[in-house]
């Protein structure tokens, strides 16, 4: 069987380097940030392009922590993508705000920017374009959108790190990046994990603040900016106590671990090599499947795509899966339910024929195998059996 994806593989391949980065943490005693993280948030903060990185314990919880920066919460309204994974539009529900869907486009599947505007309320507080697949939105036009409104952009990057959009990468665009470390993503740890970027030193200290429970002087800080006050850190006296035991405003546990940054710095130096070869990948597909019934992906000329995952459409789904794994290949379907018709949000009142290409793209998309250590010769056998479907 030709798999989807396989982390495996690419541990097999940095077996020694990941072993000894994890037993070396083992033997240090600090698990819980520390040093490994900290060197962790700058070389990827660098390698984004962006000043601050802040590791948090997974994708979701980046999301939640930098909508809860941006002072966002009940009775805000956060605009996104209607195809997008379910954390996206959970993320900003769980802090009491409402998820407002807008359409993907029909040929690149990220957010249609210019179906934004019409959905912006004076409630409206925020933008999350979702870099949906691996490939960046129209960060351009969304920049401009959000300035003309005064609304934060936070970008979902859980399947674009590394991808970039006119020469700028993903997460340094908006006010704020969201990374996904979930072990199949493109950079991937052996656990959850997951990291805020931003180039906005008071949104590293509020997000910092809420990734342990709203404590210290940057929880102080978050306070300030909650209560529109201001507030004078350097007067704070723990009287000898840990600054962690004063809390401030109500967040969150969520810190990277020890062990999962040491095994990410391990791999973030292959991260663009890795990208380069699903590229590759991708341009062997792109190329050599003809075949009149399934249509590809298309990628913006702005764009640096990174081939999260290689997404194909097809009439007959059921049947061209049913098809392929017959024929010994791993097919995926991304996502199978649009968010603005998943049950949990029905009380929204969106209905079917709302966002039509996300519902297109729910019922007839399908990946195909897509990753770094897939084989020539296994590539070759899916574009075979692809051009081979008849139906
Ligand atoms: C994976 C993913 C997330 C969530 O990341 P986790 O690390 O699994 O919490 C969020 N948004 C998108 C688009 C994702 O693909």
């Amino acid at each position: 069987m030709i798999p989807l994806m396989n982390v495996a593989r690419q541990y097999h391949n940095l077996e020694e380097q990941l072993d000894n980065a994890a037993l070396k943490v083992l033997h240090s005693g600090q698990y819980i940030l520390g040093d490994e993280v900290k060197s962790f948030e700058q070389e990827f903060a660098e390698f984004c392009g962006v000043k601050y990185a802040v590791g948090v314990g997974n994708g979701t919880d980046a999301l939640v922590i930098s909508l809860l920066a941006a002072g966002i919460g009940a009775g805000d309204e956060v605009i996104t993508c209607a195809m997008s994974f379910f954390a996206t539009a959970e993320a900003i529900a769980v802090i009491g705000a409402t998820p407002v869907f807008v359409d993907c486009t029909e040929d690149t599947y990220v957010i249609d920017a210019d179906a934004i505007e019409e959905k912006i309320t004076d409630k409206t507080k925020a933008i999350i374009p979702v870099h949906l697949y691996g490939q960046c939105a129209d960060m351009d036009k969304i920049n401009e959108i959000a300035k003309r409104h005064h609304l934060y952009v936070i970008e979902d990057c859980a399947q674009a790190a590394g991808a970039e959009y006119k020469g700028r990468r993903a997460g340094s665009m908006g006010d704020m990046g969201c990374v996904s470390f979930f072990p199949t993503k493109n950079l991937g740890c052996a656990g959850d994990g997951g990291v805020i970027v931003t180039d906005n030193e008071e949104l590293y200290r509020m997000c910092q603040a809420y990734r342990v429970h709203g404590s210290g002087t940057n929880g102080l800080l978050a306070y300030g900016k909650r209560k529109g006050i201001k507030v004078d850190v350097d007067s704070l006296d723990f009287h000898g106590n840990l600054p962690k035991y004063y809390n401030f405003v109500i967040g969150h546990n969520s810190r990277l671990d020890a062990v999962q940054a040491a095994l990410l710095r391990v791999k973030l130096p292959y991260l663009e090599g890795w990208n380069d070869t699903r590229r590759a990948f991708a341009r062997v597909y792109h190329e050599k499947i003809k075949n009149p019934r399934i249509k590809k992906p298309l990628c913006e000329k702005d764009n640096l795509h990174i081939y999260y995952v290689y997404v194909l459409t097809v009439d007959d789904r059921d049947a061209f899966r049913l098809y392929m794994e017959e024929n010994g290949i791993a097919t995926g379907v991304y996502f199978p339910v649009p968010l603005h018709l998943q049950k949990v949000f029905e009380d929204l009142g969106y209905k079917r024929g709302d966002m039509p290409h996300a519902e297109y793209l729910a019922e007839h998309g399908v990946a195909i195998p897509m990753f770094a250590e897939l084989t020539q010769d296994e590539s070759e056998q899916v574009v075979r059996c692809v051009n081979e479907w008849i139906q």
